[in-house]
């Protein structure tokens, strides 16, 4: 096949396995830089332009959009699936998955385990925003923030009110949610691809941090998950429309939930935790299902 991996970066970790991957398996492969790409919309010929040429002999693109370039990234994804060109994650999937209030919204409907959640828009609804979600300590987290960046613990409802209203007032998208302290300050990335959890790994913050990311100093290590963690992910990913994605659960006294799906999922942590060839995986997967006529919507 022919793939083309939608990338910034030739040298990023992930980038630089999915090539090898490809390319033991006997693909052609080819890294093209999402932001180089431009677009011809006439009728009946959407086209991709790259660097002065035309590209449309791809039989499948993998997207590594980073979360500071969805918009422009998206379009180009879009392009593809116009062009009938099979891609891993379509746009619409990976557009809502960056809306952390509009995945929890999509999950909520398919009844998977959430972290209950909360959110306003008008400062005098503070007070019972507050309430809803239980009371202090609770989280604020500002609806596209990443890595870590813009998720705030706030232990008592004084600390929780002005929080909140310092962001309304800064006309920030935020949610409001209840502390799972029990989680101690670990997560667990479940990594998606198609219907099953094929790698997992915990990682546990620093010591004085509840925020576990390893962007914010947390280490990883293999995990064995329950049968209902597994179930949570494969369901909060389908639910998403997501073929390959990381799934960021947290152990909560009422079970698993869902923090957030990743439809970019870095590949170094989890192939250095696990010791698995997940690159390998995802690409065997896109010889199993790329095709034509693949580029309908997913999910809902
Ligand atoms: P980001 O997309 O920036 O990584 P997350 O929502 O995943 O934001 O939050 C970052 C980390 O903070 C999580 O991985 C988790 O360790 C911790 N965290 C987030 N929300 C909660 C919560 N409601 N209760 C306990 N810990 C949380
Ligand atoms: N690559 C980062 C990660 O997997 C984030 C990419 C994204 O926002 O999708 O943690």
């Amino acid at each position: 096949m022919r793939i083309a991996v939608l990338s910034r970066n030739s040298q990023l970790y992930s980038t630089r396995r999915l090539v090898e991957a490809a390319q033991e398996r006997g693909h052609e492969v080819k890294v093209i830089d999402t932001l180089r790409c431009y677009m011809n919309i006439a009728m009946h010929r959407p086209r991709i332009h790259y660097k002065g040429q035309v590209l449309d002999d791809f039989d499948a693109v993998i997207p590594r959009i980073g979360a500071s370039l969805t918009f422009y990234g998206c379009s180009v994804v879009r392009q593809f699936e116009m062009m009938n060109c099979y891609s891993l994650n379509e746009s619409v999937a990976i557009a809502r998955s960056r809306d952390k209030l509009r995945s929890l919204q999509l999950l909520s409907r398919k009844g998977v385990g959430l972290p209950v959640t909360g959110f306003a828009h008008s400062p005098d609804d503070i007070p019972d925003l507050i309430k809803m979600v239980g009371g202090a300590p609770l989280v604020i987290k500002l609806l596209e923030g990443t890595q870590g960046i813009g998720v705030v613990l706030a232990e008592t409802e004084k600390a929780a009110e002005s929080v909140i209203q310092a962001f309304m007032g800064l006309k920030a998208n935020i949610m409001v949610q209840e502390y799972i302290r029990e989680a101690c300050g670990a997560d667990i990335r479940c990594f998606v691809i198609g219907d099953r959890v094929v790698a997992a790994m915990k990682r546990q913050a620093m010591p004085g941090e509840f925020r576990s990311n390893l962007h914010r100093g947390g280490s990883s290590s293999l995990i064995k998950i329950t049968p209902e963690e597994r179930s949570t992910a494969i369901r909060a990913a389908k639910a998403m429309g997501l073929r390959v994605c990381g799934v960021d659960l947290l152990r909560s006294n009422h079970g698993p939930v869902v923090m957030e799906v990743n439809s970019s999922p870095g590949l170094e942590g989890i192939e250095t935790a696990t010791g698995q060839d997940i690159a390998a995986k995802i690409v065997a997967y896109i010889e199993k299902n790329a095709g034509p006529n693949q580029t309908k919507t997913q999910g809902k």
